[in-house]
């Protein structure tokens, strides 16, 4: 892209973040407020929780609606899910001890050790021994409660006629307090956000792997002339362009650095399919052919047959996912060399 003008858009991108604690207290609130609303059933991100209004013969489902909130707010299983409460506290107690694979902390003690349900903090799991019996493996099943703060705990209860509620731990409870536990890490409201998160660009590059990992708006473009002189036009090449922080706009973008040539690959989900693309100028802007024309429509640019490769529709666009291998650019400048060579 040419420097300057198009660095007048703001660019705006949708990312892969790990989840965190945010994210169970946002499935608890949509829970709540759909039961608030009398309905007797709510989907989230593809969880359904059906039992907002109490059954009686249904009984409480609080180990049930607790593991659902884990699946809605990350889309993953929920670490030491068991058939109740109480089995899962024991699952979790143990995963605890066994070096925190699953990022399973123990964050406040049971009653006896001294511990209080308010010592935990939002989004941190409540359990709670007790009867009956678990028909499935024979413990006291137990109670599941997410603490919401204020004194208040997301939970499915078989008290009173009610199903959801953000009631209070009551006295019983208490006494049969085990413990509470943080499945997700935390993120703290006005704290300094992780190296590579920006005001204006928010993405987590997965610890354990070298390769920045987005998803994001894609659109396509061309132009004769790019950065690194291989037009953006040239038929059936299938490029791309990223925002690498060469202006002011795209400063602090995670794709600073990224060197020219470097290899993206992209899935379109829609569609099913992959490409590999080298990148070969710098953007993507809102300025870009066949972009929304609204500011930050783009997260990446891509050639008109990258697109059609994608089996995106011509001149429209739309969500991507990337990953960015890292140390590729050798590949991918040869990639290009040769195609060229060939055109
Ligand atoms: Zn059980």
């Amino acid at each position: 892209m040419r420097a300057g003008r198009r660095c007048l858009a703001l660019i705006y991108m949708e990312v892969e973040r790990l989840p965190d604690h945010r994210d169970l207290l946002r499935v608890c609130g949509a829970v709540l407020d759909a039961a608030h609303a009398g309905k007797a059933r709510v989907t989230i991100n593809n969880v359904v929780f059906d039992d907002l209004r109490w059954d009686a013969r249904a009984g409480g489902r609080c180990q049930e609606n607790a593991r659902k909130v884990y699946e809605a707010a990350t889309g993953r299983p929920m670490p030491g899910k068991a058939c109740c409460a109480y089995r899962t506290n024991l699952n979790l107690y143990a995963l605890h001890n066994a070096g925190n694979a699953q990022g399973v902390v123990e964050v406040v003690p049971n009653v006896e050790a001294g511990g209080q349900p308010e010592q935990a903090l939002p989004g941190d799991y409540l359990y709670f021994r007790g009867t009956p019996r678990c028909s499935t493996c024979g413990v006291g099943v137990g109670h599941v409660g997410i603490w919401m703060g204020d004194g208040r705990m997301f939970q499915h209860t078989s008290r009173a006629g009610l199903a959801i509620t953000d009631a209070g731990p009551t006295w019983s409870q208490r006494r049969r307090f085990c413990g509470a536990y943080r499945l997700l890490p935390r993120v703290e409201e006005g704290q300094p956000l992780p190296a590579a998160y920006t005001g204006r660009w928010r993405i987590e590059v997965l610890s354990d792997l070298t390769d920045i990992v987005a998803r994001g708006r894609g659109t396509t473009w061309t132009d004769h002339r790019t950065r690194t002189g291989v037009p953006a036009d040239t038929p059936g090449l299938i490029a791309c362009s990223l925002p690498r922080g060469y202006c002011s706009v795209t400063e602090g973008s995670p794709f600073e650095g990224v060197p020219d040539f470097t290899v993206v690959k992209i899935y379109y989900a829609k569609t099913g399919k992959l490409v590999y693309a080298p990148v070969i100028d710098e953007g993507p802007s809102w300025e870009a052919m066949a972009g929304t024309g609204k500011p930050g429509s783009a997260m990446i640019d891509l050639t008109p047959a990258a697109w059609e490769a994608l089996g995106g529709q011509p001149n429209t666009n739309d969500t991507l996912d990337i990953r960015v291998l890292k140390g590729s650019h050798e590949l991918g400048h040869d990639a290009v060399r040769n195609l060229l060579a060939r055109s």
